[in-house]
């Protein structure tokens, strides 16, 4: 079995989801008393979100590269970056590197296609839905990505950073995601692509199919872990 790599702690909340799945998913898989390999390095969020906050994405990109080089120094066979919006800096931390970053648009955009779909709504952080940066990763796997009006992606966003960051879920909030999905022109199905949003809402609250992304990036990175 390979050893994960994990570069978590954005948030905690969401790390520990990614802890919990590979290590279910591996006892699933193999039986008895089996889990994960991993290695785990969770930074502290408050100087991540910062960095973001001020738009200082190289201070982002140094800080999880070095991150990156602790987790493969540990063992790491391969890397997973454990949010959707440090995607952002993708291309320094697998610079910084010699072992195989895993992207979560690219799990994301795998599953979506394996499922026929075309055209997909995307929440996340205002990040996330404004930059191009994961947009752009989905498009070139020939994917439609559809975001909500300015108005929703702020509820979104401060739903992320305001609750879910902090371990908060709410059934009100619940609710707001519900009709912001609902107001998607055209989607064929949902990308829930913030690490934390799939602790908020599941397949069973949406009517579209949903692609929760901790969640596919998880498989997809036991299915590597295991051969
Ligand atoms: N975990 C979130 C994501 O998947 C948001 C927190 C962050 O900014 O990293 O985008």
């Amino acid at each position: 079995m390979l050893t994960i790599g994990m570069l978590g702690g954005m948030s905690w909340e969401s790390s520990a989801e990614y802890y919990r799945l590979a290590n279910t998913a591996v006892r699933d898989r193999l039986g008895g008393l089996h889990s994960a390999k991993v290695v785990l390095h969770s930074v502290d969020f408050a100087e991540i979100e910062r960095m973001q906050a001020e738009a200082r994405w190289d201070d982002a990109a140094t800080a999880l590269a070095h991150a990156a080089r602790q987790v493969q120094a540990g063992g790491a066979d391969f890397l997973l970056i454990c949010t959707n919006t440090m995607h952002k800096v993708f291309d320094q931390v697998q610079a910084a590197v010699d072992i195989p970053v895993v992207h979560l648009g690219d799990t994301t955009a795998a599953a979506i296609k394996r499922a026929g779909l075309t055209t997909v709504g995307l929440l996340g952080t205002g990040f996330t839905m404004d930059q191009p940066f994961y947009r752009e990763r989905l498009e070139r796997h020939g994917l439609t990505v559809l975001v909500p009006s300015a108005q929703d992606r702020a509820t979104v966003h401060r739903i992320i950073y305001d609750e879910l960051c902090l371990g908060v879920v709410k059934d009100e909030s619940r609710r707001a995601y519900q009709d912001v999905i609902g107001r998607f022109d055209g989607a064929q199905g949902v990308i829930l692509g913030c690490t934390e949003i799939e602790l908020l809402i599941s397949q069973d609250d949406v009517p579209l199919p949903v692609f929760p992304t901790t969640r596919l990036h998880v498989e997809a990175a036991v299915d590597r872990a295991l051969g």
